[in-house]
Parts: structure tokens; C-alpha cells; sequence
């Protein structure tokens, strides 16, 4: 523990170890950017150089972490080079790796575990809503989830904010300083940039297709509408604002042929976009469970079985219907092209095709199949994962625990006497403490946990290579924090607390007993009093 460390030194040490986590910070905005373009030498020089500074900044302030990251990092870049400038999916696979663990790496003091997900957004988000107050609120309900937002309260003070920096997004009500002006504003601050910022609008109202279409027009990547709240704003921001998403898109390719599979590879490699190859159809469900593609290449013609019979036998799994399938072949009849597509194929592309098309043709498919995904396995209410798909990250993660010989924690929780809540302040502001909790848990938890609403106000919380202790610890303070939480009501403020129930995966217990086993742990805590976390352990018979 720190306590017995000079305090001064270990200020000072924390307050140098802040430029390291900057450091992080860049390199990962460098990944992100190679990612959204091409892998080109530029932003290979610019890694390569973020990289070195990391290492230097990671040796003097001694985080050995990042110092072992960096240093993996910079051995991927140097293969990178070796193999003349490409990237192969290996190399993709790996990186991507340690810049996940990058984004996770927060700063350790001594042994204490500390939590600290993805440093925040350096840059604040601008806020221009018709109703000052209301984006005043919003940036305070942002602040306290650690976003920067600053909210602005003229057409003037928005345009002398975006000369003085650069925000990672904006929310502009399409009303902004006059009726669609917002809409306008927007455009006009947009046009000049060469990288466009992120941008969202706002009506209070429920709008028309025509504002809709200005919207989209101006560049706009969402549209709210009603009341704005918090957590659904500042999740939408995250992922456009590409501070959640790293995965890299998977594609399986599936061709007879070698050297069309390699060139296809070479050409979404280049990109940035994982690849798996298979030669032989017969294959390709196995590959399918293991590999977890967001998109499918079939080849149209193999010998074994055709692209549209594998396709059909894709769709017939239902966790495969929406992926979605790309045909490729010489094939240019028409006919041929759309009787291929009613057997379950969602684009035909015509060899030979530039690496540029193929590229943009595969991003938008698995963005929007991604998109939808998120959809179909999200609770409507709090953005988390639902029950059912809670339950096979479960399984997924048990497998992978198993197979890899890691850790995994399982953990429920259910707040405490939320009855109440309801009889004495109403529904609406139960939903209120449901949501608030859950962003509370996104916010606090890591990029690799799973979180889910399992049922009304209960969660589950899956944590791949977390022991039950290292769990505990971090619900713990979880706990401790959320109960600090007032909620403004009348007569008195509200303020809640959850108890929890962790379990930890043993040898080969299913993923049934897992869950039966945090709901014990769960009982126990609710049954010790509740505001508090327990871990399962067998009971010893007495
Ligand atoms: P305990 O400490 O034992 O967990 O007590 P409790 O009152 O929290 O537990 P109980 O399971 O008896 O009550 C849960 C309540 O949560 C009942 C239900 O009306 C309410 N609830 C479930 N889903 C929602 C929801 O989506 N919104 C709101 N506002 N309330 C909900
Ligand atoms: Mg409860
Ligand atoms: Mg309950």
C-alpha cells in the first residue's frame, strides 16, 4: 500500500504518470484514425513515433505496463516494416490486442488495484440547445460521468468556440438561435473542416422527413428527439466519437481459390480489417462459431458446394441470420447476380475489383450489421445487453476462460429495496435510478466486461480474467459510490444502494451453476443486511 511511501514523492510520481496516460491516449487516436483510412507511411511514422515517446515517458515515470506495451507495440510495428509495409491479419490481431489493453491500462500505485477505464475525452463536447438551462443541466448529468461538455448560449459563442478548439462532438438543436438555424450553423462549421467532427442533432419536437433529410444533408450522424437523456447522448457520442469501438471488423473469406482469397485479404488487411481464409466450404460453420466474423465473403462457384447452397445452410443457424454475405465472382449476368441474392446474399461483387470498393463495400455492411446487432441484443431502457444475450456473453466467455485458462468472475446485482422507490416517488423516477445506475456501471466498469440488465432492476455483470476478489473489490467501490449518489425529489432527496453476488469460474462448472451460484451470493448479501458485496464459496456443511 501507498500510506507508507513519502506522500510528496508519490504526488509527484502520479502527477508525471499523467503524461504517460496522454501518451496512451495519442497512440490510440493514431490506431483509431488508420483504422476509419488506410494503413498508409504517414500514420505508420506517426505510430511508430507516438509509440517511441510512450516508451521513453513509460521508462522514466516507471510504468511497467505501459512500458511492456509499448514495447509490444513498437516489435508489431517493426514486423510490420519487415514485411514490407503490410499488415497481415496476425499483425492486425496482435496490435489490436495491445491497444486494447492500452486503452484499459490505468495507473497503478503500489498494489492497490485502481480503476480507471479509457482515460476521458480529452476534448469537451459542445452543447447548443435552444434552452440554455436544459444544456446546462445535460452537461453537468455529462460532467459527473466524466465527459467534458460545455454548453453554449449563442450562435456567436458556438462559432468563437469551435475557433478555439475543436470539440470530439456536437449536439446542435436544429432550433439553435433561431428557427433552423441550428441546422444551418451546423452546416456552415462543418463545410470548412477537412475531418469532420461528429455531429448530432436535437429537436425537442418530434420533426418531419424534410428536417430529418436537412439534418442528414448537414452531416448529421444522429437525431434526437424528446427528452434528451444522459446516458443514451453519451453513448451514441462514444461510439462516433470512436472512443469505444477498437474491434477491428472480421471478415471470413471463403474461396477455392488461393490467390483470389489472398488478394482479398491483402486488400482488406491493408485497412485494418481482420481475415480468416478458408479454402474449403465444408468448414465453414466451425469456423463460423470460432472465429465470430461481422461479414461473410463467399466465392460464387466452388467445386465442394456453391456459394448460394453454403449461404442457405449460413442462415438456417439463427445466430447467423444477420450476418451479412458478400458474393464474389466473375459472374456478370444480372439474372444469375439476383437469383443468387434471394438465397440469402446481401451484395454481389463482380471480379476483378479495386481494393477501394471492396474496402468501402465491407465497411458499411458490418457497420450497419454491428449496428443492428447492438439493436436486437440491447434493453431499451438502459443501452445494456438483455437478458438473453447477457447469458451467451456468458457462455462465450466460459468457453474462452476454459479453453485459455483465465479467470472469469459472474456477478449479480439487484438494488435494494427499490419497491419503495416506486410506491414513494413514482415510476418514472425508479426508471430514473435503473439508468443511472447503469451508466454508472459503464462508466466505471472495464471495456471487456459485459454488463446486462437481466431482469427489472437487477444486472449481471460478465468479467473475463477477473478473479472473484478483483471483482469484489472493484463492485465494491462501485457500491460505495453509487450510494453517494442524491437524486433531487420532493419531500426529501432519494438516494439508493445494490447489493451483489459474485461467483467465480471453477474447473468445468456450466454456466447454469455460475449464475446459480452469484444469485446465492446474492441472497446472502440481501440477507446480511444488503449495501454490500459477497463472493460465493461452498458452504461446509455444519
Ligand atoms: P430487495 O432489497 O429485496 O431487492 O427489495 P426490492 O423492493 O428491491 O425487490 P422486489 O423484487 O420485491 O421489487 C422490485 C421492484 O422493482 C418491483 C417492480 O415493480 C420494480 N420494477 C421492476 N422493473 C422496473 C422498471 O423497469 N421500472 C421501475 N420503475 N420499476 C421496476
Ligand atoms: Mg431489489
Ligand atoms: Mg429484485
Amino acid at each position: 500500500m501507498t500510506e507508507h511511501e513519502d506522500p510528496s514523492r508519490d504526488r509527484l510520481k502520479q502527477h508525471f504518470a499523467q503524461r504517460v496516460i496522454h501518451q496512451a491516449r495519442q497512440i490510440l487516436e493514431v490506431w483509431q484514425r488508420l483504422q476509419r483510412n488506410e494503413w498508409n507511411e504517414r500514420g505508420m511514422r506517426e505510430l511508430r513515433e507516438a509509440t517511441l515517446l510512450l516508451q521513453r515517458y513509460a521508462e522514466r515515470f516507471e510504468q511497467a505496463e505501459h512500458l511492456q506495451l509499448a514495447q509490444g507495440i513498437g516489435d508489431c510495428l517493426e514486423a510490420v516494416t519487415d514485411n514490407r509495409g503490410r499488415l497481415n491479419s496476425d499483425l492486425i490481431s496482435q496490435l489490436n490486442l495491445l491497444m486494447q489493453r492500452l486503452s484499459r491500462t490505468g495507473l497503478r500505485r503500489g498494489d492497490s488495484f485502481e480503476q480507471t477505464a479509457l482515460p476521458p475525452l480529452r476534448k469537451p463536447v459542445y452543447l447548443a440547445l435552444q434552452h440554455l438551462e436544459r444544456a446546462e443541466r445535460l452537461a453537468q448529468q455529462l460532467g459527473y460521468f466524466g465527459m467534458n461538455a460545455q454548453a453554449l448560449d449563442s450562435a456567436n459563442a458556438f462559432r468563437s468556440a469551435m475557433l478555439e478548439r475543436h470539440p470530439a462532438a456536437i449536439l446542435m438543436d436544429v432550433d439553435f438561435s433561431g428557427r433552423g438555424a441550428g441546422l444551418q450553423l451546423a452546416q456552415t462549421v462543418q463545410q470548412d473542416l477537412e475531418e469532420k467532427i461528429p455531429l448530432l442533432f436535437y429537436s425537442h419536437q418530434d420533426t418531419d422527413t424534410p428536417t430529418r433529410l436537412a439534418a442528414v444533408r448537414a452531416g448529421g450522424q444522429e437525431f434526437f428527439t424528446g427528452t434528451l437523456d444522459a446516458s443514451s447522448l453519451l453513448e451514441r457520442i462514444e461510439v462516433l466519437a470512436h472512443v469505444a469501438q477498437y474491434e477491428p471488423y472480421k471478415v471470413l473469406i471463403v474461396d477455392d481459390s488461393r490467390a483470389q482469397a489472398t488478394y482479398t485479404e491483402r486488400a482488406l488487411n491493408s485497412a485494418g480489417i481482420l481475415t480468416r481464409t478458408l479454402i474449403e466450404p465444408i468448414q465453414a460453420m466451425a469456423e463460423l462459431a470460432e472465429f465470430q466474423p461481422d461479414l461473410i465473403i463467399l466465392d460464387m462457384y466452388m467445386p465442394e458446394c456453391n456459394g448460394t447452397e453454403l449461404a442457405k445452410v449460413i442462415r438456417h443457424n439463427d445466430r447467423y441470420v444477420s450476418v451479412p454475405i458478400i458474393y464474389l465472382s466473375a459472374e456478370d449476368d444480372l439474372d444469375k447476380q439476383l437469383d443468387a441474392m434471394s438465397e440469402g446474399g446481401d451484395d454481389f461483387l463482380t471480379k476483378p475489383i479495386k481494393p477501394r470498393h471492396l474496402i468501402a463495400t465491407v465497411r458499411n455492411r458490418a457497420a450497419r450489421a454491428r449496428n443492428l446487432k447492438a439493436r436486437m441484443v440491447r434493453d431499451s431502457l438502459t443501452g445494456l445487453y438483455n437478458h438473453t444475450h447477457t447469458l451467451q456473453l456468458l457462455e462465450d466467455a466460459r468457453l474462452r476462460a476454459q479453453r485459455d485458462d483465465q479467470p472469469l468472475s459472474f456477478a449479480m446485482l439487484d438494488i435494494d429495496f427499490f419497491k419503495k422507490v416506486n410506491d414513494n416517488y413514482g415510476h418514472p423516477m425508479g426508471d430514473r435510478v435503473i439508468k443511472s445506475l447503469a451508466l454508472f456501471l459503464k462508466q466505471r466498469l472495464r471495456k471487456s466486461d459485459h454488463i446486462g440488465r437481466y431482469g427489472g432492476e437487477e444486472f449481471a455483470v460478465v468479467m473475463p480474467g477477473t478473479d472473484a476478489q478483483t471483482a469484489r473489490q472493484v463492485l465494491d467501490e462501485i457500491r460505495r459510490r453509487f450510494a453517494e449518489i442524491r437524486y433531487p425529489a420532493q419531500p426529501l432527496d432519494l438516494s439508493c444502494t445494490f447489493s451483489g453476488g459474485i461467483a467465480q469460474l471453477q474447473g468445468d462448472t456450466s454456466s447454469q451453476s455460475l449464475t446459480q451460484q452469484a444469485d446465492e451470493a446474492l441472497y446472502r448479501a440481501k440477507h446480511g443486511g444488503r449495501n454490500r458485496v459477497e463472493v460465493y464459496t461452498e458452504m461446509t456443511p455444519a
